[in-house]
């Protein structure tokens, strides 16, 4: 028997692994799997090699509990090890490994998450085990079996061991506080959140727990639609059914495959739920990719597999990396191109998925201007009877009757069509049309396209009077002289709360409102954004609104003519909560002190 100590200098190694990995116990499982699936494929390239390997069909990979002995052992048919090996690859090589790694992040706040995304190898078993026994024997033909042992200090033993088929058998005596481990159901969510689509077969408890050939490796072409679907149900059992998907293949300039499905996206959408997955050669690394994945993207669902994403790097590390930038890139351009190829096969079905995906498609146009250019002829606008109308041509439709005197053409949009119905009809009377605006990320998109395109602001339906909202500087003729109409402006004055609301006079038709409440587009913006938290100093802002009076509405003469001054007071007063009706700013006392006056006037 052979006895020595574990490699160099660190004494202290195994209390730093067990003390600082705290957060990520359970990775040993999957780090010694992976051990055992490289195990089992440096088999197979040696036997295409042409060397005398033994069988290499049907190796598989056991995963055993044995409650009395306290043990986990993970077994494979693999390519083994002989004495000298152990020797090298575990008592120096992946030794040397763990002291490094532990070295280079010992200090390191990301610390966490890297381990989380690669572990130590081997060694992570010492976060869970007391002891860890290396029971192996080498394919190579006349090979004794080997028999390691170490008890979480730096010493260890080497001695013959009893194994009659080649491959490596990993014993793990579990320790106390990690008694977690030698429960089958921790076992085998495991194994499931880990192993489930790796490409050895691995069984637990005479079950095979994974599946081999995952549908991001196969070929596309072999694919159908409902082996997708079936694909996606295996990956979220519980979700919808996915709209459509994009299966990445490309082997150059990096490596990279996966499948990635569009959901149905909500209004109250869960951006924790059923995220994207990213592998590593088939090994679950985390659910976790927002470094990888631009952040509108992250609403898709799927799978990414590259062996090509530094793992063991830190975040800003990661964000800098050269191939993850490249994939990054090619990920936004596959939707950009999938968007175009749905658009164009059939424009009807888009328009319908169009309530599903419009959240993510502006959330990319905001955020990524590369995307943004590449969607921007399958962005469509919805206007308030149901019409899509792709940006562009949207904005030329508009452009004969909604260009106002300065050449600029005014987009109108409701954020809620309940809610400024009055207003949204008085547009529709003028010949305009208006756009539906109402999903959450509608705000940002609306400033961020009016920045983008040339001469064309997006105005909100009340934000000003009929004849303002686009201004095209025709005036209605003055019923009231210009004395009538300041006694008019004052007398109202008199008879509002000047801290919310301003008092203006418009020459409208006799036809419209006696008295308009509107909140001008850029001041409604600010508040609105103030309140998102984008800008602190603006949530501040009061709340102001403009109230138009309209001088040519038989109203306005019969204000100046009434003589009894509370029957005067009462008209303006009602006037003065219609329009507040219409722009839901009548509430609380006010609305109760209405409704109680309507009664009695019935
Ligand atoms: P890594 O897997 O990152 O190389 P490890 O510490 O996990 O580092 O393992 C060190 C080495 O030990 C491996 O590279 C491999 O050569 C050898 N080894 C580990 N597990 C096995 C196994 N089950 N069968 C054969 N060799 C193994």
């Amino acid at each position: 028997m052979q006895k020595g100590k574990v490699s160099v200098n660190t004494e202290n190694i195994f209390p730093i692994i067990k003390k600082f990995l705290y957060t990520d116990h359970e990775i040993f499982l999957r780090e010694l799997i992976s051990n055992a699936v490289d195990a089992s494929n440096k088999l197979k390239v040696l036997a295409a090699k042409g060397e005398k390997t033994g069988q290499t069909e049907d190796m598989k990979i056991t995963v055993s509990l044995d409650a009395d002995k306290k043990t986990l052992t993970i077994s494979d048919q693999g390519i083994g090890m002989t004495a000298e090996e152990i020797d090298k690859y575990i008592n120096q090589i992946a030794f040397s490994g763990a002291e490094e790694f532990v070295e280079k992040f010992k200090d390191d706040k990301e610390s966490a998450n890297i381990i989380g995304h690669f572990g130590l190898g081997f060694y992570s078993s010492f976060m869970v085990a007391d002891k860890v026994e290396i029971v192996s024997r080498s394919y190579q033909k006349d090979s004794e079996a080997a028999h390691w042992s170490c008890e979480g200090s730096t010493d260890f033993k080497i001695k013959k061991g009893k194994r009659k088929k080649r491959g490596t058998d990993i014993v793990l005596h579990i320790n106390e506080e990690s008694e977690e481990f030698m429960q089958s159901h921790k076992i085998n969510e495991l194994l499931n959140k880990y192993c489930k689509f790796l490409p050895i077969e691995i069984e637990f408890e005479e079950k095979v727990i994974n599946n081999t050939n995952p549908l991001w490796k196969k070929n596309p072409s072999d694919l159908t639609d409902e082996d997708y679907i079936k694909f996606y149900e295996e990956l979220y059992p519980f979700a919808e059914k996915p709209l459509f998907w994009i299966h990445l293949n490309v082997d150059y300039p990096f490596n990279l495959t996966g499948v990635l499905y569009f959901p149905r996206i909500k209004k109250d959408i869960d951006p924790n739920r059923n995220k994207i997955q990213l592998y590593s050669n088939q090994v679950f690394v985390t659910d976790n990719v927002e470094d990888i994945v631009p952040e509108y993207l992250m609403l898709l669902h799927g799978v990414i597999d590259s062996p090509d994403i530094p793992l063991n790097v830190s975040r800003s590390a990661l964000q800098a990396d050269g191939n993850v930038k490249k994939i990054t890139g090619h990920i936004s351009k596959k939707v950009a191109d999938k968007l175009n190829e749905l658009y164009k096969k059939d424009a009807k079905d888009f328009e319908d998925k169009w309530s599903s995906i419009n959240l993510f498609v502006k959330y990319g146009m905001i955020s990524d201007e590369k995307f943004y250019d590449r969607t921007r002829k399958i962005c469509l606008m919805k206007d308030v009877d149901g019409n899509h109308t792709i940006l562009d041509q949207y904005v030329e439709d508009i452009k004969a009757t909604q260009t106002d005197k300065d050449g600029n053409t005014i987009a109108l949009y409701t954020s809620n069509l309940e809610e400024q119905y009055s207003y949204v009809q008085k547009a529709k009377d003028k010949g305009y049309n208006v756009l539906l605006m109402d999903e959450i990320i509608d705000n940002h998109f609306v400033s961020n396209i009016e920045q983008k395109l040339e001469k064309v602001q997006l105005k909100r339906v009340d934000a000003d009077t009929i004849d303002k909202l686009i201004d095209k500087g025709e005036k209605a003729e003055a019923v009231l002289s210009d004395d009538e109409v300041n006694t008019l402006k004052e007398t109202f004055e008199a008879n509002v709360d000047a801290d919310k609301f301003s008092i203006q006079t418009v020459v409208l038709s006799p036809s419209e409102d006696f008295l308009t409440i509107t909140r001008s587009e850029w001041e409604r913006r600010m508040s609105e954004m103030g309140s998102m938290g984008g800008m602190a100093m603006f949530g501040q802002m009061p709340e102001k609104y403009a109230v138009s009076v309209n001088t040519n509405h038989s109203l306005a003469k019969k204000v100046l003519e009434i003589a009894d001054e509370d029957a005067k007071k009462a008209l303006m007063n009602n006037a003065l909560d219609l329009a507040k009706l219409a722009q839901n700013l009548l509430k609380g006392k006010e609305l109760s002190d209405f409704i109680k006056r309507q009664e009695a006037s019935l």
